[in-house]
């Protein structure tokens, strides 16, 4: 005889969630996520207002900014802000649309699990219609020029609508548009050339491309040069001080002599350091690290410009600009490593200094100051601009661009309901599910209008069926309008990826029918069964 056991395979404070209800839970999750940044799309998007642990403040219309501040820990909610995430790294922009796609997918795909069709069947008909959508999107593309400024110059402006840097949008979109265009070779474009630095003063308007590097430093010390021309620079690793902070020695000096001695040798070795410098050839000093006074002094002396603790990636943008090499022993340092810039010298702001590297040796690095009267503004012109420096850069790159406005995806849609005709049954059912999904896109961007949702949709659809395909809304007057002509372009790959990573999310979430959730860390109130010793 057997007893009839219960058999425990999970320890007993794991939590489980099986079946329909995990489907439920994971689908709700995922909606409230999309639902959350739905009133920051398109141009008439609000704003949201983020205050983090520490108080600090962000406030933005950017998907993806919004998502990872909000410190999400819900499994499937974070696998939503991944595809922001994933989109923000692929295209740079477009990440509240591919949220926003998923969340309408999965909460479609919960009506047909409400109509008893089995998951495995609605990803069968997602897999069909994301894949079809694709190849229609390549038929709808139109390829571009990408020596057309007045082009670029609209796709640029179409990513900026609705941000912070409205007010000044034509004039950052001819900032964007001029540095990308510097950098592009071809189609070939590394975004990496082009710097972002922030000042705060005056207004976006003043928003500038500077041909070189600029780097919010001043010169270390008064009496340094202001402007060093025919710079040759020595890009250092290594600390030029004597004492390390890890170091706990104690040295016992027990007369005045022998402490003018010690300090006369920590001196001898600091001058030996600058000395190297000269050595070198070099007339300029960017160090990673701190620079001691008295080498500060050392280094003014020999008529040095020099600056301290320059960021990681700022020193590889100077490498990449002047052609120098970062160094992090000064004993190897040599004219060879040096880098080269026509002109470095120290441009006021106000009571602060920056400094320009201009004239470098590869005239393609470009940093792009950003200007505006408080962080707030700036932080998101940057998040704008830069918004704009992908859309740009991904038109450039395969050179096909989508009428915006929602013109694409209404299109998109009336295809993909065609295609859906020729499926079986319930597959057809997933697929219309699908391109009623795509339709969430515009009636969200006219219901952010103001405008009637259902209105705008009708009268999109009817002129789409007359074979208007760049028919979009044009939200400051609710009228329908040839997106192209209106000048709301968008990069075809902000499409194409964004509906592949929220297809992709969505038909994952869908295919989860159980969610086994160790305690771990959230389980905060001790249970008796946890004997855990508490390690102080
Ligand atoms: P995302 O994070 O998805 O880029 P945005 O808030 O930038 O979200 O909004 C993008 C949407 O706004 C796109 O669908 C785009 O076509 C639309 N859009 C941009 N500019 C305009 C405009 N001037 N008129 C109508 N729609 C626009
Ligand atoms: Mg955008």
């Amino acid at each position: 005889m057997v007893d009839k056991q219960p058999i425990i395979i999970l320890p007993e404070d794991a939590k489980r969630i099986v079946g329909r209800d995990a489907q439920r839970n994971n689908i709700l999750a995922a909606r409230i996520v999309a639902e959350t940044i739905k009133t920051t799309l398109g141009p008439k998007g609000m704003d949201k207002m983020l205050v983090d642990s520490l108080g600090d403040i962000t406030v933005t219309n950017d998907g993806v900014t919004i998502l990872e501040e909000m410190e999400i820990e819900h499994p499937a909610a974070k696998m939503m802000v991944e595809i922001a995430k994933t989109q923000e790294d692929e295209v740079g922009d477009g990440t509240t649309t591919a949220v926003m796609l998923a969340g309408k997918l999965l909460e479609n795909a919960e009506k047909l699990l409400d109509q008893k069709i089995h998951p495995t069947v609605i990803i069968k008909g997602f897999l069909l219609a994301a894949e079809k959508a694709q190849e229609i999107l390549n038929e709808l593309a139109i390829d571009i020029d990408v020596n057309d400024k007045e082009m670029l110059k609209k796709i640029a402006m179409t990513a900026m609508t609705g941000k912070g840097a409205e007010s000044a949008k034509e004039k950052l979109a001819d900032v964007i548009v001029e540095a990308i265009t510097s950098i592009a070779e071809g189609n070939n474009v590394d975004i990496t050339n082009i710097k972002i630095e922030k000042k705060k003063g005056q207004g976006i308007e003043d928003t500038e491309l500077i041909k070189g590097i600029v780097l919010d430093k001043e010169k270390l010390s008064a009496d340094m040069p202001s402007r060093v021309e025919n710079a040759k620079i020595a890009l250092i690793d290594a600390a030029l001080e004597i004492k390390s902070p890890e170091t706990d020695a104690k040295i016992n000096i027990t007369s005045p002599e022998q402490l003018q001695q010690f300090l006369d040798e920590e001196e001898r070795m600091l001058r030996e350091m600058v000395e190297k410098i000269k050595q070198s050839g070099a007339n300029v000093v960017f160090c990673q690290k701190g620079i001691d006074d008295i080498a500060q002094y050392y280094l003014a002396k020999a008529g040095i410009y020099a600056c301290r603790r320059i960021s990681k990636s700022d020193m590889e943008k100077l490498a990449r600009a002047t052609g120098g090499k970062i160094v992090s022993n000064l004993n190897e340092l040599s004219q060879e490593q040096l880098g080269e810039a026509e002109v470095v010298e120290e441009v006021k702001y106000g009571e602060e200094a920056m400094t320009y590297v201009r004239g470098c040796k590869n005239p393609k690095a470009l940093t792009i100051l950003i200007r505006g009267g408080t962080e707030h503004v700036i932080d998101e012109v940057e998040r704008a601009v830069k918004d704009g420096l992908g859309d740009v850069a991904a038109a450039i790159k395969n050179g096909k661009v989508v009428p915006g406005a929602g013109a694409v995806e209404i299109e998109l849609a009336r295809r993909l309901r065609e295609f859906a005709q020729g499926l079986s049954g319930r597959e057809q059912l997933a697929a219309e599910e699908f391109a009623n999904a795509l339709e969430y896109i515009p009636a969200t961007l006219a219901e952010n209008a103001g405008l009637d949702p259902i209105d705008i949709i009708t009268e999109l659809k009817s002129r789409h069926d007359k074979g208007e395909t760049n028919a979009g809304i044009n939200v400051f007057n609710g009228k329908i309008e040839d997106s192209i002509e209106a000048g709301v372009v968008e990069p075809l790959k902000i499409k194409s990826q964004a509906i592949a990573s929220a297809s992709e999310v969505a038909m994952m979430i869908l295919r989860i029918d159980d969610v086994i959730a160790a305690s771990g860390k959230s389980s905060s109130s001790g249970s008796e069964g946890s004997s855990e010793p508490e390690l102080d």
